[in-house]
């Protein structure tokens, strides 16, 4: 069994593997990667509203230990929307 996350969006309780792990890289910049280094916030792979929920409820900011401003969020966004387009191939 996969270990269980929590979406910081919606707040399930999921495995793993049907996430996606953000992590903010050195400098400050997030990622989307399973394997980056610094503290990762995950949200569900299969559901579009979570980004953005995590970002209404500060769930980034939770996780990550500080808050996320508009450049981090511009940065995930577009690294989010392109896996979400990649799975609906
Ligand atoms: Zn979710």
């Amino acid at each position: 069994m996969a270990p269980v996350r929590t979406c910081v969006g919606c707040r399930s309780k999921r495995p793993q593997t049907e996430m996606l792990r953000c992590a903010l890289a050195e400098g400050g910049s997030p990622v989307i990667s399973r394997t980056a280094a610094g503290r990762g916030a995950w949200l569900c792979s299969d559901r579009a509203g979570c980004l953005s929920q995590a970002v209404k409820r500060r769930g980034f900011d939770r996780a990550w230990k500080r808050p996320m401003g508009a450049t981090e969020h511009n940065i995930l966004t577009i690294a989010y929307e392109a896996i979400m387009k990649n799975m609906e191939n």
